[in-house]
């Protein structure tokens, strides 16, 4: 084996190759290379110095790497002999932007001890140097130029492998320089006599890499020298914005360090590896920020990339406060289950949440009120509804929008009127959909209600003793004010005595007054329902006395003369009042005809007006002049026919006298060809109505008789005859606005009962009623009750009667009486509670004269309250003196008014009347037998066994039987012994035509 050091060298350079490690080198990317010789695939060209001698110096050698790619390596190996000092110096390697320089040494070094016969010169390091130039300088070269880096030893020059064989290690050393400040640098190896092979030799410097942190894009950044940190500001990536400026330092060592700030991806961006992208279709992003993009909400869609936001689909929407990410939402559908309680003048309004709330929760509701009237289409009676938006002083509570709750009480409705509630349902969506919107419509009609309070109060004048007063009719009147109650007192007597005054009008003068005293007074308005609430306390003082003073003697004079002429008067009243007493008494036939002669022989009441027959004139146009306004024909505008009379058409018009208001009346025509005799029976009626003056009397507003047609003019009832308005509002009204019409029909005939007119025709059909419900008893033609009426029939004594209305004895001897028109009014009263039934049904006349005459009467309707039925059994009394007269009638349904509740026991809890008189036909008084019918009837079903097992000979028996009597027979529920009590009392009280008490 070659024993040269060198040769041993290359052998041991041979082996390199496989100490090499077998895998790619790569280099950290915060490292810039300014030279790597294994990169150069040529000769280095490194200069060696010196150059030329005798010694052996460094030498430029080629081989592979563990790759097998030809590297250049510099070895020298000069270990026999003395004083060496080789050197090798790179080609000049310029700086860049580099202030701290970096040198990696890859090279191997043969041990001494390991080189036989070396001399003791063998050395193990090798220097490495440095010299800063600014621009190559060739091959000058100058040792002392050069700066030391550093002496370069190896770790270990051999390694001992597992088997005992001795390998070449591959050392590597790293040196830095630094700071450079020219423009480049040469380095330099100086060998002093040591066995080396530099395998390979790479100069860099260390930068901070391009990076991308919180979307912020941070440039290539070369670092200081010193021990400070380079501050980089970084820019924001596309499609994003800086939140907070983005800044990190660059250290020495090329590494980023503190990232502070950040930017955000774009509304319609997400970010996705460091870069702001686009949202998919179907997803949406509206804001800035680095959160992903959202998939659209329900009910939306979004067809683009980048969407910031998702449309709508087609009938949802999204209201202007609603957040991208919420669903699409559309209006709700109707409230449900509306229900309304009428109190008087007001309504509660109670419903349901909707079934469909459109996906909202701000829900509230919104009341809309209507008024309601039914307006006759081209003279029909099916007409239509026309609707007009409430008063303005209609209450809402809490209020009429807004609403958060699914109830509102809606207060000063006007009395007897329909309303039309439409409650909506909205949400924060309704607005953007006008179409969509849906509500839910109740329609009420309020009740009869008393009249609120007169508020105004004035004194108009005032004396000594008397003070004239007048009023405003109250605000709310509720129905006709039919008058004032005027209740006045000391205002020191503190109400312990008092005065009470009534008065038709505004207006009233209190008479008898102390001088100089001071009054109180309050007023209150009555109507049908009753008396509404008094009006606040007014107080008024008298006038003092005159200022005179008389001495004590005359004024004894004046007293005595005073008291003479006292004396004297009263004196004269009382022989006028025998006189006249006694000629009364000669000349009265009979004891109705308690009045005084008047005018062309008729009567009257001192104070109260009487009716005049116009009849009894000799002329009848007389007495239309008399009783009737003549009306200028080109006041009247006919509008259109609402019904057909005896003698021509009923049209609906409008009368405007000079100087007042236009209203709307009923014009009743005499059609063309007429008779004289038809002519004054046409007119009569006016001659007759023309004389009342009442609020339940239809009102004659005047004829026309200088031009034809005659006509006949009086005030407008809107809602036509009361039979075919309650068959068309069947089971709509309260038992309350029921005894209301009752009681107007029932004050009017007391008013005609007064005046001393008998109607006898008085039926549902004959009554009229208008838009406030107000019932006018009308039909007051002489002949009509014999022609007009289709219910009239002809009676065995030649006249013709309306049978079911009439009393027995007008039908059997023409006694018409106002007790004839009370057992008519029984059957009006049945009428209106069975809402227009026909009363005994389809039996003929012939046997309704004949049940009546048995004592039969009609059972009660449906629902009927047993003092209603009470009162109808009343008017049937068989003995006419017997039934209650109208006064009695107005005052016990003035009292069921004021007390409602009493309404609440009806006469039976049957539905429909069972046609009682056509079962009950036979002509036998009732007895055991038949009043098993009449429990069956009256569905006492659980009772009837019990009952009938009793032996009751009569109804006689019958009527005296107790509550006691029926627990014995095993009855104890209290309903239905009451109902058998009562319907037995009834019974018997028919039978015996005995008065039952009301
Ligand atoms: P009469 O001839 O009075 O029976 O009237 C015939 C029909 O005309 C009645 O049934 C009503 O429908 C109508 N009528 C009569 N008078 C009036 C009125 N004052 N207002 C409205 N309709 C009326």
């Amino acid at each position: 084996m070659d024993c040269n050091p060198r040769s041993l060298l290359f052998v041991l350079l041979l082996l390199l190759s496989c100490v090499i490690p077998a895998f790619p080198v790569f280099y950290p990317p915060n490292e810039v290379n300014l030279l790597d010789s294994k990169a150069s695939q040529g000769e280095l060209g490194w200069i060696s110095y010196p150059s030329h001698g005798w010694r052996e110096n460094w030498e430029e050698i080629s081989g592979v790497d563990e790759h097998y790619t030809p590297i250049r390596t510099f070895q020298v190996c000069n270990v026999m002999d003395y004083s060496q000092n080789n050197w090798l110096r790179t080609n000049w390697i310029p700086r860049q932007s580099a202030q701290k320089i970096y040198v990696e040494l890859k090279f191997t070094l043969r041990d001494c001890n390991s080189i036989p016969l070396v001399l003791g010169t063998c050395k193990e390091t090798f220097n490495l140097l440095y010299l800063e130039a600014d621009d190559d300088q060739g091959s000058h070269f100058q040792e002392h130029q050069f700066s030391k880096i550093d002496t370069i030893a190896a770790d270990e020059s051999f390694t001992q492998t597992d088997l005992g064989d001795r390998i070449l290690k591959l050392n590597t050393e790293v040196r830095e320089v630094g700071p450079m400040t020219k423009k480049g640098f040469y380095l330099a190896f100086q060998d002093v006599g040591a066995c080396v092979a530099l395998v390979s030799v790479r100069v860099y410097f260390k930068k901070c890499p391009h990076t991308v942190r919180n979307l912020a894009s941070f440039p290539d950044t070369v670092p200081m020298d010193s021990q400070s940190l380079v501050e980089v500001k970084g820019s924001c990536v596309n499609h994003s914005k800086e939140e907070e400026p983005p800044r990190m330092y660059c250290s020495t060592e090329g590494e980023w360090l503190v990232p502070i700030g950040k930017c955000l991806c774009n509304p319609g961006y997400e970010e996705r590896s460091s870069t702001c992208q686009t949202c998919r279709a179907g997803f949406y992003k509206s804001t800035l920020g680095n959160m992903e993009c959202s998939k659209c909400p329900p009910h939306s869609f979004s067809h683009h990339e980048g969407s910031l936001h998702c449309g709508c689909e087609k009938n949802y929407f999204r209201a202007e406060g609603d957040p991208a990410s919420m669903a699409c939402t559309r209006p709700p559908s109707a409230p449900r289950n509306v229900i309304s309680s009428i109190n008087e003048t007001s309504v509660i309004l109670e419903w349901s949440w909707p079934e469909d709330t459109g996906g909202r929760r701000d829900i509230t509701f919104t009341v809309l009120c209507k008024r309601c009237r039914a307006v006759a289409a081209n003279g029909s009676s099916s007409g239509t509804q026309r609707c007009e938006p409430c008063r303005s002083n209609v209450r809402f509570l809490p209020r009429a929008m807004g609403l958060h709750n699914t109830t509102v009480t809606v207060g000063d409705l006007l009395a007897h009127t329909n309303y039309t509630f439409e409650i909506e349902a909205q949400n924060g969506v309704s607005s953007l959909a006008p179409k969509m919107r849906q509500y839910a419509a109740v329609t009420i009609t309020t009740n009869q209600a008393a009249p609120s309070p007169v508020a105004v109060i004035k004194k108009e004048k005032t004396t000594r003793s008397s003070v004239s007063l007048s009023w405003q009719e109250p605000e709310r009147p509720n129905g006709i004010i039919l008058d004032y109650e005027i209740k006045y007192y000391e205002k020191e007597e503190q109400e312990t005595s008092y005065t009470i005054l009534r008065a038709r009008g505004c207006n009233v003068t209190l008479n008898g007054l102390k001088p100089n005293t001071a009054y109180l007074l309050q007023i209150r308005a009555r109507t049908a329902a009753g008396y509404g609430a008094s009006s606040p306390t007014f107080q008024f003082e008298t006038s003092p006395d005159s200022a005179f003073s008389i001495s004590s003697e005359s004024s004894q004079v004046v007293l005595i003369a005073i008291s003479s002429a006292v004396a004297i008067i009263l004196l004269t009243v009382l022989l006028y009042v025998l006189i006249s007493r006694f000629c009364c008494r000669s000349k009265s036939k009979h004891p109705d005809e308690k009045r005084l002669h008047f005018g062309n022989g008729h009567l009257r009441l001192p104070g109260i007006r009487t009716y005049v027959d116009p009849h009894t004139y000799e002329d009848p146009s007389q007495a239309v002049h008399e009783f009737a306004k003549e009306l200028d024909a080109s006041c009247i505008a006919i509008d259109k026919v609402v019904g057909a009379g005896e003698f021509g058409e009923v049209c609906s018009g409008r009368l405007k006298l000079p100087s007042k208001k236009e209203i709307c009346v009923a014009i009743k025509t005499l059609k063309g060809g007429y008779t004289d005799k038809q002519r004054r029976d046409f007119l009569s009626e006016a001659s007759i109505m023309g004389q009342f003056d009442h609020p339940n009397i239809i009102r004659l507003e005047g004829v026309v008789t200088r031009s034809k047609p005659v006509m006949i003019v009086t005030e407008y009832m809107e809602n036509g005859s009361l039979d075919s308005f309650l068959r068309k509002h069947d089971a709509q009204f309260t038992g309350i606005q029921l005894v209301g019409m009752l009681r107007g029909i029932a004050s009017g005939m007391k008013y005609l009962s007064d005046m001393g007119y008998v109607h006898r025709d008085l039926a549902a059909r004959n009554i009229l009623v208008n838009s406030n419900l107000v019932c006018k008893v009308s039909d007051f033609g002489l002949s009509r009750v014999l022609e007009d009426d289709p219910e009239a029939a002809y009676t065995t004594r030649g006249g013709k009667i309306p049978i079911r209305w009439t009393a027995p004895e007008a039908i059997a001897y023409r006694k018409f009486t106002s007790a004839s028109d009370a057992w008519s009014y029984g059957i009006v009263l049945w009428e209106v509670m069975s809402y227009g039934e026909r009363p005994y049904w389809e039996m003929s006349n012939q046997d309704v004269i004949k049940a009546v005459d048995e004592g039969y009467r009609l059972p009660p309707p449906m629902d009927c309250p047993a003092t209603l039925y009470q009162l109808m059994l009343d008017c049937w009394q068989k003995e006419r003196n017997n039934r209650p007269k109208f006064e009695q009638i107005v005052s016990i349904l003035d009292k069921l008014i004021r007390n409602p509740s009493s309404l609440k026991i009806t006469a039976n809890t049957t539905s429909r009347p069972a046609n009682l008189l056509l079962d009950r036909s036979s002509s036998e008084v009732p007895s055991v037998g038949t009043m098993g019918d009449w429990m069956d009837g009256m569905r006492t079903l659980p009772c009837k066994e019990a009952f009938s097992g009793v032996s009751y000979s009569s109804c006689d028996t019958l009527a005296k039987t107790s509550t006691e009597d029926l627990k014995k027979v095993g009855v104890t529920i209290v309903g239905p012994q009451k109902k058998i009590v009562s319907s037995l009392k009834a019974l018997d009280s028919h039978n015996k035509n005995g008065p039952v008490p009301v």
